[in-house]
């Protein structure tokens, strides 16, 4: 890191800069998030100031140094938080610092996404905050500003071997809070460090200006260490001022966990189902985590992935109530008697996840960071009102990943109470569950007597009076709520919340419409939480980026995997009917007979009250459910009731026959319809 000169104000910048700044200040003056405001900033207005920013630092990202990739659109990010700012406490969180700078051009910088995955919202400081809205006045950060004034390198000590050292307070919260000891960035920077020490060694002394110019061109980069690396030098060898270093000592002051810690890669070898399959998260998105779903019919191994992760990443405790019997996840067919779950973690940590045949015990090799979690299986049982949340194990949510019994935890009470959750804090929560509610202003949650309640055109409803999508997505919503911000300490702004969330069959209990928005519903509202989920259902996928979609298929009794695209924008048709899904597989001889029969008996008049029909349909759901989720299999039979009633006269015999071809059309038609 350098200081570099802030380039002045575009006159077009400032004038965008100036409309935004009039919408934020209409939601402050509304109450911003004691209001359940949310602040809806409009990423245009960075982007208008990006090349200009990108030039002042010659395309180096401010923080670590490194050419930033120019086509991504992760370029200008902020230097105070444009809003949920975090302190160095675990869990502090400032809701409305700082949406007054969040256009001010003095607080843009140009960032890596790199740094910004890793910086977040955290923005610790010495002693009071500034005044919301108010003028920037005697505020101490704690985190270095490139654009400043104060010289980074009193701050950060460049190692030969390209780590960096903390050498004062806010040098300690800087390497943590961008994470510039990360193991790529130290790599790189080694290899700087190299050339330039080779450069010094065959240099004359002294070293001719030109080739000091060269070393230390601020287009360079990693010139802050580049320049360290030359002072060193010249204080040893150099004739004029020949003298000792002195070398500073590390300073340490922030938490060990105050860092983003994020999963990059699972390997399972010879465990549970699986020979080797090795699973890679893609790049994060602006602002947001990758996901990883993986679609694949029953018996293709999707729960053992979940279960594989969870156990690698739970406390011993846990593992060992979770998976009292170690052996029995060695892979059966495999030769070898001992199965492994690797993984590997952003900062270079690696944490192993051994069973062997002989023995009851996993054995856990390497070191896991502060990392939280949470589990579901496919049966997320809605907990009974009175069940409480002290019976919950404490720890990890990952009971239901194993236990299809095991109910999720009832938030309610949780949340309704405000010596479990402060008045200010729920303010938060509930400001970011609205968003899942896909509902805007017209909507407050509020709670009264341990239940909350939704006021919706003022009329107030409690939560179980909601539809059933509302429900599942929100009881989901709210132990994950409970899982990271009550258990994990990590604040109410479910924006903030780090670590990992497993979801065995997201489709379950949602309508067609609640699954094409599910992913994109849950990554707005939890952007950093990092989700692994399985689905039968390829409506689920809609949402999905390039780089999350991996398939399982099991032919001859092992498990294909393959990573694979849906193009973003796609219909219900399209997605239905892609490669990725095998629709075909859905209409084998047994399913096609029933519905013809179905159709047959709504031919003769037998209306859905009918006995046999209502056995027929109710077999039909069961059947397709088990292929391609519930709903879906609703859609065929309603699809196959509809073309019967069309039909004006009872066919023949021989052209009773409902082709896939009538079938597939009808489902196209009503999903289309369903999910517009
Ligand atoms: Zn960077």
């Amino acid at each position: 890191m350098i200081l570099i000169t802030r380039p002045s104000q575009p006159p077009a910048y400032a004038e965008r800069a100036a409309l935004g700044q009039t919408a934020l200040e209409a939601t402050a003056a509304e109450g911003g998030f004691k209001a359940q405001r949310r602040y809806d900033f409009d990423s245009s207005i960075w982007l208008a100031a990006r090349e200009v920013l990108r030039e002042a630092s010659y395309g180096k990202c401010v923080w670590c140094e490194s050419q930033a990739d120019y086509t991504s659109l992760a370029g200008i990010e902020h230097y105070r938080p444009k809003h949920r700012a975090e302190g160095l406490r675990k869990g502090e969180i400032h809701p409305d610092h700082y949406w007054w700078l969040a256009y001010s051009w003095d607080n843009l910088v140009f960032s890596c996404e790199n740094c910004n995955r890793a910086k977040r919202n955290r923005f610790p400081v010495v002693g009071k905050r500034l005044e919301p809205g108010g003028p920037s006045g005697a505020e101490q950060p704690l985190l270095l500003d490139p654009y400043g004034t104060d010289d980074p390198s009193e701050h950060l000590w460049f190692e030969d071997d390209g780590t960096v050292r903390p050498i004062s307070h806010r040098g300690d919260v800087t390497i943590e809070v961008l994470a510039l000891n990360r193991p790529d960035l130290v790599e790189r920077r080694r290899e700087a460090a190299a050339l330039t020490l080779s450069v010094l060694a065959a240099a004359p002394d002294p070293i001719p200006v030109s080739t000091l110019a060269e070393l230390t061109a601020p287009r360079r980069e990693y010139v802050g260490l580049r320049r360290q690396l030359l002072e060193r030098h010249q204080l040893r060898v150099g004739t004029e001022a020949a003298a000792e270093i002195s070398v500073p000592e590390t300073v340490t002051i922030v938490p060990p966990d105050i860092g983003a810690v994020w999963i990059e890669k699972v390997d399972i070898v010879n465990f549970g189902c699986f020979h080797e399959l090795e699973l890679r998260f893609s790049a994060p998105g602006e602002g947001y985590e990758p996901w990883i779903v993986v679609l694949g019919a029953n018996g293709s191994g999707k729960s053992t992935i979940l279960r594989a992760i969870a156990l690698a990443l739970c406390s011993e405790d846990a593992r060992r109530r979770l998976a009292p019997d170690a052996s029995k996840y060695v892979n059966r067919d495999a030769r070898a008697s001992r199965g492994h779950v690797r993984i590997r973690f952003n900062q270079g940590d690696e944490l192993r996840l051994e069973a062997s045949r002989g023995s009851r015990h996993f054995t856990v090799t390497g070191r896991r960071p502060e990392f939280a979690l949470a589990g579901y299986g496919p049966t997320r049982l809605l907990p009974h009102r009175t069940t409480s949340t002290s019976h919950r194990a404490t720890g990890p949510q990952l009971a239901n990943l194993f236990d299809p019994w095991a109910s999720l935890a009832n938030a309610e009470p949780w949340l309704a109470d405000p010596r479990q959750v402060p008045p200010d804090d729920f303010k938060v929560l509930a400001s970011s569950l609205k968003t899942l509610m896909s509902v805007t202003d017209e909507i407050a949650l509020s709670r009264r007597s341990g239940k909350m309640r939704a006021r919706m055109f003022n009329t107030t409803v409690d939560l179980d009076e909601l539809s059933d999508g509302y429900q599942s997505i929100l009881a989901l919503s709210l132990d994950l709520s409970l899982a990271f911000g009550g258990e994990r300490g990590q604040g109410y702004s479910t924006e903030n919340f780090e670590g990992m969330v497993l979801i065995d069959e997201l489709e379950v209990h949602l309508h067609p419409e609640w699954k094409m928005r599910v992913v994109s519903d849950l990554r707005s509202v939890f952007p950093h939480l990092q989700f692994v989920a399985t689905t039968h259902d390829p409506l689920c996928l809609r949402g999905l980026q390039p780089g999350e979609l991996h398939l399982l298929e099991r032919r001859d009794g092992t498990i294909t995997h393959q990573q694979t695209d849906v193009p973003p924008g796609l219909d219900a048709d399209e997605i239905l009917t892609g490669s990725w899904f095998g629709l075909d597989t859905t209409l084998d001889p047994k399913v096609q007979a029933d519905l013809m029969q179905y159709r047959n008996l709504r031919l003769a008049g037998h209306g859905p009250d009918d006995p046999a029909v209502a056995d027929l349909q109710h077999g039909l759901e069961l059947t397709l459910g088990s292929y391609t989720g519930t709903s879906l299999g609703r859609v065929m039979v309603e699809a196959a009731g509809e073309l019967v009633a069309e039909q004006a006269a009872p066919a023949a015999a021989a052209d009773t026959k409902l082709t896939k071809d009538q079938i597939k059309e009808r489902l196209l038609a009503h999903a289309r319809e369903r999910t517009e």
